[in-house]
């Protein structure tokens, strides 16, 4: 009946407005965020195939409320939405530096840092200078950053990424592309980008073992990088088995749980005071 239509129409109307509450409380916590310093970099380190070594760390953004640590799925896309990613992802880069300065202060040495990048951030035409700003900020650091960015967004506006890769290039920052295997991969533009490296989607190297498709998938992956000169790092390893698989591929590098979750940088200390006394 028209009656039950319209019942049923005031109460989806209800939790509609429900929803649009809940993202305007979201939005106006995000906005204090930053000023309330509740958003913290986790790390999680890159080991090296060959060596077993630490070769690098990424940095994974957290946000810390009173209900606890929430991950990034739940607060990035409201960032990029809001265009609030592009002072908070400058944050990042530049506590990136700070931690790395802060270890050399203590006689550690900490490997290249990686820190994620979004398309939103890329586009806004004060990306580069700003990004330069900060490692300029930090002279005798200068080989120290890394950006990870997704290979769909690098394709949306390639002969600009081009011309702001080779100027960050410039100034010692290496750029790997995430997610590598989920858009439209085309290895054909990564000879016209400085790139230094792929990063192989996790979900390729979970279902590797199982599945003939994906072995396949990441062994051609890896050769076609090496033959371009990039080093291939595999995401979201978990078991010794993925691990074997990947030296007998010859891939560089691996993250994942298996080594290590992303930590606090407390953890990484720890980890590099040790490292330095063996
Ligand atoms: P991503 O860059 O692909 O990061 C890898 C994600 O996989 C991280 O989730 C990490 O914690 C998780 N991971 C690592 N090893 C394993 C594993 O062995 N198994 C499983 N199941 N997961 C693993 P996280 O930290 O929740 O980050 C999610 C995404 O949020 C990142 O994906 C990245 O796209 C985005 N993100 C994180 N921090 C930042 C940031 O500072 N700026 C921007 N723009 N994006 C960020
Ligand atoms: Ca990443
Ligand atoms: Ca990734
Ligand atoms: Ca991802």
């Amino acid at each position: 009946s028209a009656k039950q239509a319209n019942a049923k129409y005031l109460f989806y109307a209800r939790e509609m407005n429900a929803l649009v509450a809940e993202k305007l409380i979201l939005e106006n916590r995000l906005r204090q965020a930053l000023d309330k310093q509740e958003f913290i970099l986790h790390y999680q380190p890159k080991i090296n195939l060959s060596s077993d070594e630490v070769c690098g760390l990424e940095a994974l953004i957290r946000w810390q409320t009173q209900d606890g640590l929430v991950p990034p799925i739940k607060f990035i896309p409201l960032l990029e939405e809001t265009g609030m990613i592009i002072e908070v992802g400058l944050w990042a880069i530049r506590k990136a530096m700070e931690d790395r300065q802060a270890w050399k202060e203590k006689g550690l040495i900490s490997p290249p840092i990686a820190v994620n990048v979004s398309s939103v951030q890329i586009k806004d035409k004060n990306f580069v200078p700003a990004v330069i700003s900060v490692l300029d900020s930090f002279p005798d650091d200068k080989a120290g950053l890394e950006l990870e960015i997704t290979e769909t967004l690098i394709m949306e506006n390639l002969d600009d990424n081009i011309k702001k890769f080779y100027e960050l290039k410039d100034k010692g920052v290496r750029i790997s592309i995430d997610d590598f295997g989920t858009g439209y991969s085309s290895l054909s533009y990564m000879s016209k980008l400085p790139v230094n490296a792929l990063k192989i989607d996790r979900s390729f190297i979970s279902d590797m073992l199982d599945n003939p498709d994906d072995t396949n998938i990441v062994s051609t992956i890896i050769m076609l990088a090496h033959s371009l000169n990039l080093k291939v790092i595999a995401e979201g390893v978990e078991t010794t088995e993925q691990v074997n698989l990947l030296r007998l591929l010859k891939c560089d590098q691996f993250q994942g749980y298996l080594f290590s979750p992303p930590v606090p940088p407390l953890d990484i200390e720890t980890m590099l005071k040790a490292r330095s006394t063996t």
